[in-house]
């Protein structure tokens, strides 16, 4: 049993740190301000050091570490979040990279070779489509048609909460994989996966006007005629639902790293203080009831940094040995640490804004925006809270909790 990184692993990590620190974390403020303005030049050089190629093969010009790639992905994530606790910056890598993981391993060669390149360099943004108006936990009761024609799918309809899409129609270009009903008739076996390019006629968007994470936009596409080329649709027709699960086991676990990079950046900052901050005669840290917090805040985030390792590794061997285990079983695992990872930070980051008192309510400290930042991960960003605790008692206890059926 090896639970320590591998040299290459610690060196990539100690590199990102350096990098993140001399090139994100003094842009952050800035970032989390100004909407939707990642620097392009930023985005250049995060490319230069191949952070949007770690889910990419070489071939299709990235430079995935074949076989440990979600190991990979969370230590990158994880470093970006220290740098920009809005999140900003670590959801739109993170995006890129769990859903261009997924095209890699299920869609068409043309497709790869028309898409992959070009996410690697930054600037091409991949996002995920399935939210409708008509509610994002209950994904089978999804709108958005996909009817073929020929070899084309002609999509109408529309979602909503998608994140980058001023990046993907305006600002850079890009596109979202999009879960479309393709079969009414068939219940969860009727949807089919697909990448839509944001430039496409009849396809528009609006843009929404978030509280947090103001450094990526979020907003609505419609659909009206839109045709996509069938070798845009990701493994076969009408198996959506489950390569949707697949795409989300993946991206959670990126997503759980964010918040855990983020909220040590947070007990760090707290830590520092307290040290420093002399009341009643002694520093703040002599009291236990700040102390005890930070101790039992420290040790909750060591156990789920530790677990999460073990699921990215787990989700990495899945890939290796077919029979590891289930999408299923990952699955559980996944929702353990996305149920787990914006809880745990929510309530540490307002703890540590507690510890700071007023200095940690100013736009100065970072710590305000972490939290409106964590939070959209647990209001409903790559499903909501209840909907992994829905995930894991399905696997723990049975079919018999599952309301839906
Ligand atoms: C910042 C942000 C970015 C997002 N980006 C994207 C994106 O890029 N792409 C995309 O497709 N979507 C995106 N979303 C939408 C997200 O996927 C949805 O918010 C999520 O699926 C929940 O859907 P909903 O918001 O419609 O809430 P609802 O489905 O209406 O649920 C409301 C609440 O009820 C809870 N709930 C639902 N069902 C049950 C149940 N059976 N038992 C108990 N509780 C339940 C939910 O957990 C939630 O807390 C984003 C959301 C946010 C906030």
């Amino acid at each position: 049993m090896e639970f320590r990184l591998s040299q290459e692993q610690r060196l990539f990590r100690q590199t990102l740190r350096d990098f993140c620190e001399r090139e994100i974390a003094p842009l952050a403020r800035q970032i989390d301000t100004e909407r939707s303005i990642i620097p392009d030049q930023l985005l250049e050089k995060m490319a230069e050091i191949g952070i949007f190629g770690i889910s990419i093969p070489e071939e299709y010009g990235g430079s995935a570490p074949a076989g440990e790639e979600m190991v990979y992905g969370t230590i990158a994530v994880h470093e970006l979040a220290r740098a920009d606790m809005s999140m900003s910056l670590p959801v739109y890598a993170l995006l890129c990279m769990g859903w261009g993981s997924l095209i890699v391993k299920h869609g068409t060669e043309q497709l790869k070779k028309e898409i992959l390149p070009r996410v690697a360099t930054g600037k091409y943004f991949l996002g995920i489509a399935t939210t409708e108006p008509t509610g994002g936990s209950d994904v089978a009761n999804i709108r958005t048609s996909g009817i073929k024609v020929g070899d084309r799918l002609i999509i109408n309809g529309e979602k909503i909460f998608i994140s980058g899409v001023r990046e993907a129609f305006e600002l850079r270009d890009g596109g979202h994989i999009t879960l479309v009903r393709t079969d009414p008739e068939a219940g969860h076996k009727g949807f089919t996966m697909v990448f839509i390019p944001a430039r496409l006629p009849g396809a528009t968007y609006t843009v929404l006007d978030e509280t947090g994470r103001r450094g990526l936009s979020n907003g609505t596409m419609h659909y009206q005629d839109v045709e996509v080329p069938e070798h845009h649709i990701l493994g076969q027709m009408n198996r959506g639902f489950y390569l949707n699960m697949e795409g989300f086991n993946l991206a959670r676990i990126l997503v759980a790293s964010a918040c855990v990079g983020m909220t040590e950046r947070a007990l760090e900052i707290s830590r520092d203080y307290v040290r420093q901050r002399v009341l009643f005669g002694r520093p703040l840290a002599k009291f236990e009831g700040v102390s005890f917090e930070l101790a039992e805040d420290h040790a909750r985030l060591e156990q789920l940094r530790i677990y999460l390792r073990y699921t990215a590794w787990c989700a990495d061997t899945l890939y290796k040995e077919k029979d590891f285990i289930s999408q299923r079983e990952l699955s559980r695992m996944v929702s353990i640490c996305k149920m787990t990872a914006p809880k745990i930070g929510a309530e540490i980051v307002q703890r540590c804004m507690t510890h700071l008192g007023a200095s940690s309510y100013m736009k100065e400290c970072p710590l305000g925006s972490a939290l409106q930042g964590v939070m959209s991960y647990l209001v409903g960003a790559e499903g909501g809270y209840h909907i992994q605790k829905l995930i894991i008692a399905r696997e723990f206890i049975g079919e018999e909790s599952v309301p839906y059926r």
